[in-house]
């Protein structure tokens, strides 16, 4: 069984000024799944089943609250694929049932390694060791990124997204905006808000989509993961105002900083700005346990 495609309805957010902007709904893929963690494993796993393997298995790697965790667990689950996700952090060996994400890629199948903060950092020697183990294994890169995850993105991009001025996606291991930069018409600007601080992400990302279509912003907030007041604030306004949930590592630091543009008039009159909505929606719940041991307000679901 393949993974299928299938099209994401792009909505309005009204704005009182004479820019238009929409959104794309690629969270609405599936309620586990970053609509973007879809698209990057979508040519990894069928070009893998494909050569239809004995035992399909599929090894990757990700922090203790990372959505391509997640969304590989989920994945596996739909199309019969045995998982195993490599989690940053020995010390979450003893407690990793309290963490929300990794319970819950631990009921869709998904079993564990958990390897020192070191060890991750060297992954080429992690993956040589694991590819000696598992020879048949399928082995994904943190956050998904590579070549086929590139070519994945494709599909996020349709007839409907050609007349937008703008893409904007938020940045995180620079797969997402590499395709949408490599997919993307001649005439459109892509905007990445970069919710890591790494300097390396635009070779990076050049190397990946082979055009300077594309600008990075800094989008981080404070770092990566880390959730500020006004970032809790926004999302929630957010949704009051628009009915529409955003996340708060990813999308909400992306769509706080895309209002901030637009207040500062960075987009000329008429632009119309198509920003991508790439899910994590699964992170709210263990950013709000964060939030709770903290006595601060909370992410509203
Ligand atoms: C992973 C992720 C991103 C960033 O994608 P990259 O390809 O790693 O840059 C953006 N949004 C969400 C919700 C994500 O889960």
């Amino acid at each position: 069984m393949k993974i299928p495609t299938f099209s994401i309805p792009i909505i309005e957010i009204p704005l009182q000024k004479n820019i238009q902007l929409f959104l794309k709904r690629e969270d609405l893929i599936h309620p586990k799944i970053s609509g973007n963690k879809y698209w990057k494993l979508f040519y990894n796993i069928n070009s893998y089943l494909d050569q239809n393997p004995e035992n399909p298995f599929l090894i990757t790697f990700g922090g203790a609250f990372s959505n391509h965790i997640a969304a590989t667990a989920a994945l596996g689950k739909e199309f019969k694929l045995k998982t195993m996700g490599l989690i940053r952090g020995e010390e979450i060996q003893e407690k990793w049932q309290e963490n929300p994400t990794l319970k819950l890629a631990h009921q869709n199948g998904m079993n564990f390694r958990f390897v020192t903060r070191e060890e991750y950092r060297d992954k080429d020697s992690l993956t040589q060791i694991l590819l000696k183990e598992f020879p048949e294994a399928l082995i994904v890169p943190e956050g998904g990124t590579n070549e086929l995850a590139v070519e994945g993105i494709q599909f996020m991009l349709d007839s409907y997204t050609k007349s937008f001025d703008y893409l904007c996606t938020a940045v995180g291991t620079g797969g997402t905006i590499a395709g949408i930069s490599k997919f993307a018409e001649e005439n459109q600007q892509v905007l990445g808000f970069k919710v890591v601080d790494d300097d390396s992400l635009y070779n990076k990302v050049i190397e990946l989509s082979k055009r300077n279509n594309f600008k990075l912003l800094e989008a981080h907030d404070g770092g990566y993961g880390k959730i500020s007041d006004d970032n809790i604030r926004f999302i929630n306004d957010f949704k009051e105002k628009y009915g529409i949930q955003l996340d708060p590592i990813y999308t909400g630091k992306m769509m706080k900083k895309i209002f901030e543009l637009i207040e500062e008039d960075y987009f000329p009159e008429g632009s119309k700005i198509l920003a991508f909505h790439t899910g994590g929606l699964q992170g709210i719940f263990g950013a709000n346990e964060m939030l709770k041991k903290q006595n601060r307000e909370l992410i509203k679901l």
